[in-house]
């Protein structure tokens, strides 16, 4: 076991009983949470309290709509800023609120983000007693609506737009957990730290699926798009704990390191390219060591449980077409990848029935959608809210100037 602040990775995952997927569908999502996460978080929080944090992570839907016999999709969108990382955020949150009730010197959590990572932390952290969160952002890089999810909330969470990219931020954010003159006056914590925290309870969203789908289909594969894999990882984890999934399928975009391993043997990273499905846009997927680990390295059996097939945007972009022209169903870029991977799979095993994940909500991509699917698209009431907000960010341009408002708040 490796102590990562508080929770444990496991090395050996004991399943959980036959019985509880068997009679899963009598169980609510937080029951089933509850389970599914005790052994790794007990008894560094009480059972009580887990209870607590995993109702409130939970507070919304999660639902699997079937498209036809073959694939449905499962909707992770309806949490408050309408991208899957709010569950994990929202989880680690509350997590650190508890490791840190009785300290009496606040938390600064501090932040670096390129777009969705940094409104799905804020949020998450937004009114947790004891935590300040400090977010740095690039000016003029992050879209409009992500920009008002991070500039919007108050309360205990400070955005800095940064007169940079986002490499610049992240450079920031390193250089200050290192400054001595920083850290000896405040107590400073990234979001990653607990980083077990925030990608485990991702393997919730496996055991939603099937509690939806496995009285009516055998044979469940679950196609997901790919960028850090950590959410493939998470799924994994839950098969791990004996959640009968026949089979991964890792969708990515050209950002494609994974599927040229699993066909070449041969793990190359490489620079990421821009592509519309931004948020796997990623050269260097950092959770694929964890994949290894979880199959001890052997890649047959890796190769016997994951698939992975890459796609062009405009693969992507005639997929997002199809979904709506057949099924009347609007999809992400994102989601989109997904079903591609679904379709690539299907193929060699019909018999499946594929579930891809919808990692994020479509408005918030909306300017491709609209253009391939020529319809207006009504906002959702969590982005209509966030767009009435107004701005409030501090501007930064060096170090010096984060260190000083860090120092003086
Ligand atoms: C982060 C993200 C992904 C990729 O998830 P990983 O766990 O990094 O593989 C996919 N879609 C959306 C919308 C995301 O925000």
């Amino acid at each position: 076991m490796r102590r990562d602040k508080g929770l444990y990775f496991p090395e050996r995952i004991t399943p959980l009983p036959h019985s509880f997927f068997k009679n899963i569908d009598t169980l609510s999502n937080s029951e089933i949470a509850f389970e599914a996460i005790k052994p790794f978080v007990s008894p560094d929080i009480p059972e009580d309290i887990l209870k607590t944090i995993i109702e409130d992570t939970l507070s919304f839907e999660f639902p699997v709509i079937t498209l036809n016999d073959s694939i449905s999709t499962l909707e992770l969108f309806h949490g408050p800023t309408m991208a899957f990382k709010d569950v994990g955020a929202r989880f680690m949150a509350r997590c650190l609120g508890y490791f840190n009730k009785d300290n009496t010197n606040e938390v600064t959590v501090l932040v670096a983000t390129s777009g969705d990572t940094g409104g799905a932390v804020a949020n998450g952290f937004l009114g947790v007693k004891g935590v300040n969160v400090v977010i740095l952002y690039p000016s003029g890089k992050v879209s409009a609506i992500q920009e008002k999810q991070l500039t919007s909330l108050g309360q205990n969470i400070t955005a800095l737009e940064v007169d940079g990219v986002f490499d610049d931020c992240q450079e920031m954010v390193k250089r200050a957990f290192l400054d001595e003159a920083l850290t000896s006056k405040m107590q400073l914590t990234s979001a990653n730290s607990i980083n077990v925290a925030r990608w485990m309870p991702q393997l919730f969203y496996f055991m939603f699926a099937y509690k939806q789908l496995y009285k009516t289909y055998k044979d469940l594969v679950f196609s997901v798009p790919s960028g850090n894999f950590g959410n493939v990882c998470a799924g994994m984890m839950a098969q791990q704990l004996g959640l009968p999934i026949k089979h991964f399928i890792a969708s990515n975009n050209e950002n494609n390191v994974v599927t040229q391993y699993l066909k070449t043997e041969q793990y190359t990273p490489k620079p990421s390219v821009q592509t519309i499905s931004n948020a796997m846009d990623v050269g260097n997927p950092s959770n694929f060591i964890r994949i290894r680990e979880i199959y001890k390295n052997n890649f047959e059996v890796l190769k016997s449980n994951l698939s992975s097939f890459s796609f062009s945007d405009e693969a992507t972009r005639d997929a997002l077409k199809e979904i709506y022209d057949t099924f009347n169903y609007v999809a992400d870029p994102h989601g989109a990848v997904g079903y591609l991977g679904c379709k690539a799979y299907l193929k060699q095993h019909p018999s499946a029935h594929c579930v891809f994940l919808e990692t994020a909500h479509p408005t918030k991509f909306l300017e491709v959608v609209e253009d391939v699917i020529k319809e207006k698209q009504k906002l959702p009431k969590q982005i209509l809210a966030v767009m009435g907000k107004e701005k409030v960010a501090i501007k930064i341009s060096s170090y010096d100037e984060l260190k000083a408002y860090l120092l003086e708040k």
